[in-house]
């Protein structure tokens, strides 16, 4: 690998040296597409996977149905315009507002089972998918495949069987943090506040979710936390972790976005960054033009005041999608940026991190601004228009659109089941592997120590002990069960 890095450089830096900007992409003169190959039908015959979309707010607040035609005013995804786009699988964010503190799991749950009634109601052209193969499937079947991902660790409420029961509910990724600290990780949106509590990047319980997220096979996603969060979360996960929907801080100084040397680091891990296509994460003229003190604090105080003017009978927080409008109508007083900001960041990416290492996190439906010419998942076909006319080569294009994840996430699901079968050999014994030891005359004090340092996950019951009387097993051996049992 490491001869493999330093030939990699060597070219990089030799193409730079002679002003070629594509040297690590196969030059279009010297592999002209075949004719039959158009930008068009490079994009049909990908599988495209974006991993970030906040659309379930809009099925759960707003009653929105995936099947209806939706305005672009009002929102950037429904089935007709997924089609148009060619989307083959969307992981819908499961977001936790803050606000809803004391129901944080609550709400997760009515977020996600808001994704399941949609796939109920359009069984013909959608399907839930949870694994690598199950999104392949729906390809072959031509459905679209729905997944969800935790945006904001408060949801698991500091409460390690609450993860599992999101991984059981079908949630296959989570990020560490929202723009929250949390109890257990620091996010990058609060990290120069000196108000909030931090950790330094993590905490011990925070190392054991991010263990414990790699045995489940729930892909770490490293979206929204802080750098030393982020280098903390590497050392730790054993699989490749993600960043969902996030662009690169080199081109857009945003502390959301990731250094180049963050950028290396998903390089070593294996892993993926999905670009972010956010006006104000692309795009340094607009992120200064829209994060003006003065008008921040108008906008906020319009936010408030909306609130207050429409506090819920029910006592439950004014949801997000509530007071978008507000958001979208001082968003657009920001000219919007050019589609070749999107473009220059997935560029970045792909030069510093590696072809293999870059992808689409939209984050439609959750962002106030898309690039000019990006109106919804329906313009995902001017994205490879413009990669490949950037020189990049089809196969490039499909593992950009898609096919990095899909090794991603095959990798987080291989490295699940190894860690499953590593911790079953070390966890409590059962019934028939002490049976099974009786019956093969391992001698007493063998079986009692094995008994001692592993524990037994069943109850002695008579039914039990008769079996293993009859296979002539000592008492004290019987013993030793009991009270193996009672730790
Ligand atoms: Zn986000």
């Amino acid at each position: 690998m490491k001869l493999t890095q330093f030939l990699v450089c060597f070219l990089l830096l030799s193409g730079l040296a002679l002003g070629q900007s594509h040297t690590h992409k196969k030059k279009s003169h010297t592999a002209p597409p075949a004719k039959a190959e158009t930008w068009q039908s490079i994009h049909q015959s990908a599988l495209i996977i974006d991993t970030h979309a906040d659309t379930p707010q809009r099925f759960l607040d707003e009653n929105f149905d995936l099947g209806e035609n939706t305005p672009i005013s009002q929102g950037h995804i429904d089935l007709g315009k997924i089609k148009q786009g060619n989307l083959g699988a969307e992981f819908f964010s499961i977001w936790v507002e803050p606000e809803f503190k004391g129901n944080y799991a609550k709400r997760a749950f009515d977020l996600i089972d808001s994704v399941y009634q949609q796939a109920a109601r359009h069984p013909d052209k959608m399907t839930m998918a949870f694994t690598a193969d199950d999104i392949v499937r729906a390809r072959q079947q031509h459905k679209f495949a729905a997944l969800m991902g935790i945006e904001g660790g408060h949801a698991i409420e500091n409460d390690m069987r609450l993860l599992r029961a999101f991984y059981r509910a079908g949630v296959r990724y989570m990020t560490l943090t929202w723009s929250n600290t949390n109890d257990w990780a620091d996010s990058s949106g609060d990290i120069q506040d000196p108000n909030i509590k931090h950790h330094n990047g993590m905490t011990d319980f925070g190392k054991d979710v991010v263990r414990e997220m790699n045995r489940l096979g729930m892909i770490v996603d490293i979206s929204h936390v802080s750098d030393a969060t982020f280098y903390r979360a590497l050392v730790i996960s054993q699989a490749p972790v993600i960043a969902s929907h996030s662009s690169s801080r080199e081109l857009t100084n945003h502390p959301r976005n990731m250094t180049d040397d963050m950028l290396r680091a998903v390089t070593n891990n294996g892993g993926v960054v999905m670009v972010n296509f956010y006006s104000a994460f692309i795009d340094e003229n607009y992120r200064k033009a829209s994060s003006d003190p003065e008008k921040m604090k108008q906008r906020d105080a319009e936010v408030e005041a909306f609130k207050k003017a429409h506090v819920h009978p029910d006592g439950s927080p004014v949801t997000y999608d509530e007071y978008a409008g507000i958001e979208k109508k001082w968003a657009a007083q920001v000219q919007r940026t050019p589609l070749k900001s999107l473009i220059d960041h997935i560029d970045h990416v792909a030069r510093v991190a590696g072809v293999d290492h870059v992808g689409l996190g939209s984050d439609f439906d959750g962002v106030t601004s898309l690039p000019e010419g990006i109106d919804s998942v329906a313009d995902l076909p001017k994205i490879t228009q413009a990669l490949l006319q950037l020189g990049y080569t089809s196969e490039q294009v499909q593992k950009i659109l898609g096919g990095n994840f899909l090794r991603v996430m095959r990798e987080v699901e291989a490295t699940a089941k190894r860690l499953q079968e590593e911790s079953k050999e070390s966890d409590a014994l059962t019934f028939e592997d002490v049976e099974l030891m009786v019956g093969n005359r391992v001698n007493a004090a063998q079986l009692i120590e094995r008994i001692n340092q592993h524990g037994v996950n069943f109850d002695l019951t008579s039914d039990r002990r008769t079996r293993l009387k009859a296979e002539n097993a000592d008492d004290a051996v019987l013993d030793a069960i009991a009270k193996a049992r009672r730790k």
